[in-house]
């Protein structure tokens, strides 16, 4: 097998036997990414030399260091900052902008001695749903070059299905690890709120905003969060709760686990062969032993509108900050306010314009009462709609997105289209529990298809099981996409 097809076990495994070193596999991955990089644009920067830098360190410190990320080369969305590598959201706002500090998950990949091939793209500011709204150009699907790869992490995505790197970091706040995951074929998990400091993040909607790992298999979903999660003084949402190692679950068997099925996620409007493939992979959890029940999840049809409330509102608030003072892009102008005017009209681009407007409006004080509150009114009955749930059943089971990856431009024109693509994902976030994204099919287009799998408040475990369960009894996740 090419050295650039592994994923972080089994580099690992190849690097601890002496069959490889680090230097071969980071040569490996950016000999991949010169072949397909050009097709699929996943990355916005790279950082080439100082990659091989830290590869031929690791390569001394091979015999001895235990650390779990030695060698590996781990992708980061460009919304983490990155000491000394550009961090620009796909802004041209923070097109310039050079971090001087690490955020915590990218200090705990460096204490793993990790590798860091490059920045991933992404909609502006993690705004978008197909890595479209990027001011650097649009990433494509490995599956389909005329496709989008989901987003916001689509970059991230595409570079892990693409087999630019072993895996790589994410950010979701409304579905932007999972749904690029599913369009991708590739395992994206959003682990529970406060699991994973943000510290570091540049913050879109703090109160959904959560990093996590995009991964080629599941395995190594739970490696990468047994390095990243965990309290952090520096973000006070950060959970000072125990982290239980991720991979010692995997291989539990799932007999008697309850899988709830809510009737609100298979409905019309879903594309028949994601539909099937959904349907399929329950059954096959049930061959494995779960049982699955009917439940259902009643407020679903108002996440979406609930969700674009409230991400705007925060949006509205934490981009205040782009004043051309403190960060990046400044644009004269005759006096503060033009220069702050001319700046972010500049600097910002469409997606997160709407964005700011439609927060401000709802966040004005005459609408406040019936836009804001109402909207976190309905978060709070999403939530208890999942804790209901959650009293009768284990984990829950759906489609990870209406439909596999549509083509370039179709939903540009019309944002409610593109808002409806994150319509079975959004709900995850407004409850702040687990969901993973894993392969469960293909459609006769050979588009990839993702099952969603969804736990309690600090449940990973449960969720990381039935998809390690479900992925060793299928052969999705070995499918490569041909490029
Ligand atoms: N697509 C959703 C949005 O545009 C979610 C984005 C995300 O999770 N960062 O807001």
């Amino acid at each position: 097998m090419e050295l650039y097809n592994l994923g972080i076990e089994e580099a690992r495994t190849a690097i601890d036997s002496g069959e490889i070193s680090p230097v071969d596999l980071i040569n490996a991955v950016f000999d991949r990414i010169d072949t397909v990089e050009e097709k699929v644009r996943s990355y916005i920067t790279l950082t080439r030399g100082a990659a091989l830098e830290q590869a031929r360190l690791a390569e001394e410190n091979r015999s001895g260091a235990k650390h779990a990320l030695l060698g590996i080369p781990v992708a980061v969305k460009d919304n983490i900052c990155t000491e000394s590598v550009t961090t620009t959201c796909s802004s041209k706002i923070l097109k310039n902008f050079i971090p001087p500090y690490d955020s915590t998950v990218i200090q705990r990949l460096k204490q793993q001695s990790y590798i860091l091939p490059g920045k991933t793209n992404l909609d502006e500011f993690a705004m978008g749903s197909s890595t479209e709204n990027s001011a650097f150009g649009r990433t494509r699907n490995p599956w389909d070059l005329e496709r989008v790869p989901g987003g916001s992490s689509g970059g991230s995505a595409a570079a892990v299905a693409a087999n630019e790197c072993m895996a790589a970091l994410g950010s979701d706040t409304g579905g932007s690890i999972r749904q690029p995951a599913a369009f991708c074929g590739v395992v994206g998990m959003k682990p529970t709120y406060g699991r994973i400091s943000r510290y570091g993040l540049v913050a879109f909607a703090s109160s959904f905003d959560q990093i996590g790992p995009i991964t080629k298999n599941v395995k190594d979903s739970a490696i990468l969060l047994n390095v990243i999660s965990g309290h952090d003084i520096y973000d006070s949402t950060s959970a000072d709760v125990a982290v239980p190692d991720f991979v010692s679950v995997l291989g539990r068997d799932i007999k008697g686990l309850k899988v709830g099925v809510p009737k609100e996620y298979f409905i019309e409007g879903v594309d028949r062969e994601v539909d099937a493939s959904v349907k399929e992979a329950i059954k096959k959890l049930e061959s494995l032993g779960a049982i699955p029940v009917e439940i259902s999840l009643p407020h679903t049809e108002y996440a979406v509108a609930a969700y674009y409330i409230l991400a705007t509102s925060e949006a509205s608030s934490n981009l205040a900050r782009y004043d051309g003072v403190r960060y990046g892009l400044r644009v004269t102008g005759d006096d503060l306010v033009d220069m702050y005017m001319k700046t972010r009209e500049e600097g910002f681009g469409a997606e997160v314009k709407r964005r700011i407007i439609l927060g401000t409006y709802s966040l004005s004080s005459g609408y406040y009462d019936a836009y804001y509150r109402k909207a976190q009114q309905v978060r709070t009955l999403i939530k208890q709609d999942f804790e209901k749930a959650f009293e009768t059943v284990d984990v829950i089971a759906t489609p990870t997105t209406p439909t596999p990856a549509f083509n370039a431009g179709e939903k540009t024109e019309d944002p409610l289209q593109m808002y409806l693509s994150d319509i079975f994902t959004i709900s995850v976030n407004l409850a702040g529990v687990p969901g993973i994204s894993v392969p469960c099919g293909f459609t006769s287009g050979n588009l990839p298809v993702g099952l969603q799998i969804i736990g309690k408040h600090f449940d990973e475990e449960s969720v990381l099981k039935t998809a390690y369960a479900y992925e060793q009894a299928t052969e999705w996740h070995k499918r490569k996409a041909e490029l």
